[in-house]
């Protein structure tokens, strides 16, 4: 489970994160909506160390994430993170890109690292592609790359920030199905996306923030045909 309690976060005089709570049980698929600038990868920056906050906490699974080194180590090994742009090493193929931090960070033997490698790469129906360069595969096949290779560190919890958003549209729905078939496999998992398919496909919950707070928060089906605040209703009528 992951949790926020009371989490403020200001860039000098820009309140980006205004008392911030949530828990986010074992197993559950929150999808992250909001306007630019309403603080989501802030949020979801904080939930794996890459951003600081000045007051409030963060655990995963009881860890607290604090900044001291070995914190910090523990929150990132256990702690997926799958960006929009895709943030593969492009100087190492598919494969050496997906065993890297498994060895590095958890001491995998080689052979240990390929094969599990293989087998996320698999799952993400990519494995021809192990011996290839980055710059050799589209976008969808980059993303898909992206998600084995933060799968291989066998994280409690995997992030997404807009993980569809820097795509071509007919790379989106296998990055998606790549998505929901992890969320059919029981992953903890937060998703910035404004894909709201997708949201009603796999999400338990839907949690639309704006100016730097939770401004409503529900099931994606009474989120979208109910909207309670002003806000979300302008929102919801820009994107749906
Ligand atoms: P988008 O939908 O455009 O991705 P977002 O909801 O993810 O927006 P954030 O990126 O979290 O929004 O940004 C929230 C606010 O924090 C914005 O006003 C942004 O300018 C500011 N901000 C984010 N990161 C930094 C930073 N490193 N330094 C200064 N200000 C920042
Ligand atoms: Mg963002």
């Amino acid at each position: 489970a992951v949790t926020l309690q009371g989490v403020n976060t200001s860039f000098g005089s820009n309140h980006v994160l205004r008392d911030i709570s949530l828990t986010v049980a074992q197993g559950e698929r929150v999808v992250i909506c909001g306007p630019s600038g309403s603080g989501k990868s802030t949020m979801i920056r904080c939930i794996n160390g890459l951003e600081r906050y000045q007051s409030g906490h963060i655990t995963v699974d009881g860890i607290a994430l604090t900044r001291d080194a070995t914190s910090l180590k523990r929150i990132r090994r256990d702690v997926g993170m799958v960006f929009q742009s895709f943030n593969l090493f492009p100087h190492l193929t598919v494969l050496e890109n997906c065993v890297l931090a498994p060895m590095s960070v958890r001491g995998m033997k080689r052979a240990e690292a390929k094969a599990l490698a293989m087998d996320y790469l698999g799952r993400v129906k990519i494995p021809e592609q192990a011996r290839k360069y980055p710059n050799q595969l589209s976008g969808g096949q980059q993303q898909r790359v992206a998600i084995a290779r933060a799968l291989c560190m066998q994280p409690r919890v995997m992030l997404f920030d807009e993980p569809t958003s820097a795509l071509d549209p007919e790379m989106v729905r296998e990055v998606l199905d790549t998505m929901v078939e992890l969320a059919g496999s029981g992953m903890t998992m937060l998703c910035v996306t404004h894909e709201m398919g997708f949201a009603r496909q796999v999400a338990d919950r839907v949690i639309f923030m704006d100016g730097g707070e939770i401004v409503e928060q529900g099931a994606p089906d009474t989120l979208f045909a109910a909207p309670k605040t002003e806000r979300l209703q302008r929102f919801l009528a820009q994107i749906l």
